[in-house]
């Protein structure tokens, strides 16, 4: 049985070498098998997820997974913005975004060690860790990554993943497998940073389109609902429920 789902994963793995690997990553609730994506230095699931492969782990951070991965204590993120991003006023709507609409702070890093990164890597990336990770972890901002997409990316550092991705995803929507491109089917698995909040939430930021560039038919959805409902998505705001769902993901944080 062993090697029957070794020859599958090798199978699998051979189709997909040119775009994925399986590979195990840290996640706040240990090492988890993912398809991820390499590029440049670093690795990418889910089109902005970046993980970080747990072969790759250091000792010192490998530590950090059991007791500091996951949530920013009091919901406090020091950061750092790198002068190779322009227009920086964007990145600063996001964070007076949350500051105005939840309890979250974002401070400028002094002395802390662990905090984000916000960088521009020269690619068209906007991408970001899930959770703290520990110790500095970058925030990609490309040129076109406005403050809605950067409110996305930040709550993806908080701990939020993919609402299309949530483990119970299945009960709501339906993914439309025959018209997703081989490529990027891993891109629709379901999140291995288990995490969810309520009923499934069409009005979330951190919710892709049921219309997307993975489509091997564009004018055809990759997701819907279950009733065959389809959705446009949102990068303007938080919906009621991610607001109430970092309220809840925070609030021992807060005691
Ligand atoms: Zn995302």
């Amino acid at each position: 049985m062993i090697k029957i789902i070794f020859m599958f994963i090798f199978f699998i793995h051979s189709f997909l070498a040119f775009s994925a690997e399986l590979s195990l990553i840290n996640t706040r609730e240990g090492k988890k098998l993912a398809f991820i994506e390499k590029r440049k230095d670093y690795f990418i699931t889910e089109w902005d997820i970046l993980v970080e492969p747990a072969s790759k782990t250091t000792e010192s951070s490998d530590k950090s997974n059991s007791r500091r991965f996951g949530r920013w204590k009091d919901g406090i993120i020091p950061f750092v913005v790198d002068d190779s991003i322009p227009n920086k006023d964007r990145i600063f709507q996001a964070i007076d975004y949350f500051h105005e609409n939840t309890k979250i702070r974002l401070v400028e890093k002094t002395s802390q060690s662990d905090y984000v990164f916000f960088k521009n890597n020269g690619s068209s990336d906007c991408s970001s860790f899930i959770g703290k990770k520990g110790g500095k972890q970058v925030i990609h901002i490309s040129d076109w990554c406005e403050k809605g997409s950067i409110i996305h990316e930040v709550l993806h550092a908080l701990g939020f993943n993919h609402e299309q991705s949530r483990p119970d995803r299945n009960k709501f929507i339906k993914i439309h497998w025959s018209n997703i491109q081989f490529k990027y089917i891993f891109n629709f698995f379901r999140s291995p940073f288990a995490r969810s909040y309520g009923e499934f939430d069409m009005d979330s930021i951190m919710l892709y389109p049921s219309f997307n560039g993975f489509a091997k038919n564009p004018d055809k959805p990759t997701m819907s609902l279950r009733t065959g409902e389809t959705w446009m998505a949102q990068r303007e705001k938080m919906s009621e429920q991610d607001l109430m769902g970092l309220e809840e993901f925070y609030n021992p944080e807060f005691e």
